[in-house]
């Protein structure tokens, strides 16, 4: 079945300016951006049809950790702004780079970019373990470290 996005944010809530995402105005609605889980820099523009959510920044409150190009329209959707200049990596990515399951198939978490989205109970103590590695280490480190540890205690990470 193709992947269909429901528009949720979620994989962008992760993206934000202190890791991942730096975003510099080179004019109101023009940005040279540096996307570093892919390396990308580039110069990306707010889509017309979305230029009057650029004002809004209340996502940050609630996520700040988000894209800064990640706007709500409502409580459940999502738009990135600058979607027909977004960086090649957004435009490949789905939901997540790494699926982490139990034995019996159960989801346990997804990892996407250096983040682990929706980490149950044992994964999130596996992580607690690994926090300087999670949260300062390089993405190779990380990954490494982090997919081991849960591969080692049984999870299945694909
Ligand atoms: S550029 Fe757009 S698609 Fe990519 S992380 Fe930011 S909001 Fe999401
Ligand atoms: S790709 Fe992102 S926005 Fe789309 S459904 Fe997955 S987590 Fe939500």
């Amino acid at each position: 079945m193709a992947f269909e996005c429901l528009c949720c944010g979620v994989c962008c809530r992760y993206l934000g300016p202190y890791h991942e995402a730096y975003a510099v105005p080179s004019d109101p609605y023009v940005y040279d951006l540096e996307f570093t889980p892919s390396g990308e820099r580039m110069q990306v523009s707010v889509s017309e049809e979305m230029a009057h959510l650029l004002s809004d920044t209340s996502v940050f409150e609630k996520y700040p950790e988000s894209c800064p190009f990640l706007r709500y329209i409502s409580e459940t959707e999502a738009r990135c702004i600058i979607h027909s200049t977004r960086p090649d990596y957004c435009k490949k990515s789905g939901c997540y780079d790494y699926l982490i399951c139990d034995q019996d198939g159960i989801i346990c978490g997804k990892i996407k970019s250096r983040f682990v989205i929706g980490a149950d109970e044992g994964v999130s103590q596996i992580l607690l373990n690994y926090s300087d590695i999670v949260s300062r280490a390089p993405y190779d480190v990380f990954i490494k470290t982090v997919t081991d540890a849960l591969r080692e205690v049984g999870y299945i990470v694909s």
